[in-house]
């Protein structure tokens, strides 16, 4: 086999939090990510010499080695001893800069193909420790599901899967640079923080309403008065629409709902998309 189609879903964060500013300028944080069927399609081949080239059509993105895609394939090759190379094309989908670790997780989808092509036996553990020196989400993608991700976001710990629902994802065209966002965080003066044992409890009981109004994003709070009002306002629409709960996803600034019925989160789409057009329809990937 020398090529390989992977799908790379997007994550979304049912909770963040920050507990504290760590000697190295790194944040400790403790958060529950899903990862939902909206996501990028990567095509992978391999190449007996030894160069990495990417592709991303219609986007900006970096080729080669500054696409955390082509950083992956590099981290891979050089871990494994390999003289290969890869041919990468990438399918975007996922929104840039939205707090959906777009990036990341085609990193992951990367580490996991050329696993697939090339070391069938490498364990998960192996490849989310190649993914640690790409970056802190990619762990996490490399493993997918619902998962509780603590220090940088690196140490993970299974949990109970997502009910089946349907989530309505909202990206409004402002940027919020994560570094920024970091800065503007005193921990100390943080208001609300998320219930994660609540939360385990609901999931575990499969409790979709009571799981939704338990989502909480310390983030939300740093924001500039224009940025809440926009966050508020798609959020505010989520829950008219009959969302059972709606959080902004990492450093944001997408916002997203959870709905039980379909109907709704149609309704809540159709009217979001008329004044955001990047929202989307999606619901929780398939765990494994
Ligand atoms: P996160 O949720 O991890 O904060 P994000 O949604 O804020 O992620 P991304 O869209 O993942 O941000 O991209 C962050 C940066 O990574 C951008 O500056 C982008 O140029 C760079 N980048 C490198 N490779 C990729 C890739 N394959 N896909 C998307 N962005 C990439």
């Amino acid at each position: 086999m020398k090529e390989l189609a992977v799908f790379a879903p997007a994550k979304l964060n049912l909770t963040l939090d920050i507990l504290c500013r760590r000697e190295d300028g790194y944040h400790d944080l403790k958060m529950v990510m899903i990862s939902v069927d909206l996501g990028d399609t990567l095509m992978v081949r391999l190449r007996e010499d030894r160069k990495i080239l990417v592709r991303v059509p219609g986007t900006d993105l970096p080729e080669g080695e500054d696409n955390l895609a082509g950083r992956a394939a590099r981290i891979f090759f050089d871990e494994t001893g390999s003289a290969s190379g890869a041919e990468i094309t990438i399918e975007k989908r996922i929104p840039a800069q939205a707090g959906m670790a777009g990036g990341s997780a085609n990193a992951a989808a990367v580490l996991r193909a050329l696993r697939t092509l090339l070391h069938p036996a490498l364990t998960d553990r192996k490849l989310e420790a190649m993914g640690e020196q790409i970056g802190s989400d990619v762990p996490y993608c490399v493993r997918g599901g619902t998962a509780l991700a603590e220090g940088r976001g690196e140490r993970l710990t299974d949990w109970p899967p997502m009910p089946p629902c349907r989530i309505v994802v909202c990206k409004p065209e402002f940027g919020l640079p994560t570094p920024e966002l970091f800065g503007r965080v005193r921990v100390e003066k943080l208001r609300t923080h998320p219930d994660h044992e609540a939360l385990h409890a609901a999931l575990l009981g499969k409790d979709l309403r009571a799981m939704a109004k338990l989502m909480v994003n310390v983030f939300e709070e740093v924001l500039t008065p224009q940025e809440a009002e926009t966050i508020g306002d798609i959020k505010a629409r989520l829950l008219r629409f009959g969302a059972a709960g709606a959080a902004m996803t990492g450093s944001g600034p997408t916002v997203f709902g959870l709905f039980e019925d379909e109907t709704a989160a149609r309704g809540a789409f159709d009217a979001l998309k008329a004044v955001y057009p990047q929202t989307f329809l999606t619901r929780p990937a398939p765990e494994v």
